[in-house]
Parts: C-alpha cells; sequence; structure tokens
C-alpha cells in the first residue's frame, strides 16, 4: 500500500511530477495527480459520472420527499464521479454548486468505505455526510 500523501489539498491532489508538459488542449493550471483519499494512491479508476443532488432537488414543501442516488448539502446540483483504487478502495470526486460558488471533495462510496478510511487515517478522520 502507498504512503499517506499529505498535500495543500488534503489528501486528494498533488503537483504532477511524472509528465513535466502540459496535458489538456488550451490547459490553464498545473498538472494535478489525484490519489485515493483513504490509501493515498495514485493509481484510481474513474466509473461514470452520476448527479450530485442539492437540498433543493430532494425537498419539497420543507420536508424530503425524495431520497435519490447521491446527496450534498448545497442547494444545487453537481457531479459524482466514482473511482475504484488499486488498492481496493471505492470514493467519490464530487463537484457540488451552491449559490454562485463550486465546492469540490471526496466521500466514500459506501459505509463500509467510510469505516476502512476512518481505520487508516484515525488522526485525521474523513468527515461524515
Ligand atoms: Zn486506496
Amino acid at each position: 500500500m502507498a504512503d499517506q500523501v499529505e498535500t495543500a489539498f488534503g489528501r486528494l491532489l498533488t503537483l504532477d511530477e511524472a509528465w513535466g508538459q502540459n496535458l489538456g488542449h488550451r490547459q490553464m493550471t498545473p498538472n494535478l495527480a489525484l490519489h485515493c483519499p483513504v490509501c493515498g494512491f495514485d493509481y484510481n479508476h474513474p466509473g461514470d459520472p452520476e448527479g450530485l443532488w442539492g437540498w433543493e432537488a430532494v425537498k419539497h414543501d420543507g420536508r424530503v420527499e425524495v431520497v435519490m442516488g447521491r446527496q450534498w448539502a448545497g442547494r444545487g446540483n453537481g457531479v459524482a464521479v466514482p473511482f475504484a483504487c488499486e488498492n481496493g478502495h471505492r470514493w467519490v470526486l464530487c463537484v457540488g454548486f451552491h449559490k454562485g460558488q463550486c465546492f469540490v471533495f471526496a466521500t466514500r462510496d459506501t459505509d463500509a468505505e467510510l469505516a476502512a478510511a476512518e481505520a487508516i487515517n484515525d488522526d485525521d478522520p474523513l468527515p461524515p455526510f
């Protein structure tokens, strides 16, 4: 298992040191390498993007009526991309929209994955959702 990776972005992103060149057409930022937030390994396989539903999409008449898919605390919706780490962890990269701002965070894929993450990172547990 890879050593824990700590960066300015938490456990999720590091500056890329492998490519040494821009990767995208009209690229505006440095390359960032994505890491598993559970173990820090940088070999992760993306799944199909899914909806990330904000509270306006799941509430009606002041109460939650529909429980669907992946949810977050913001007002607007967003995008969730599930990942499978080559060390066996499943996690989700989320971009949520709230009143003009977008927030990026990682979540567990299941409750079992959160327990595994907290066991590995017991000094800095992932926040519950
Ligand atoms: Zn992992």
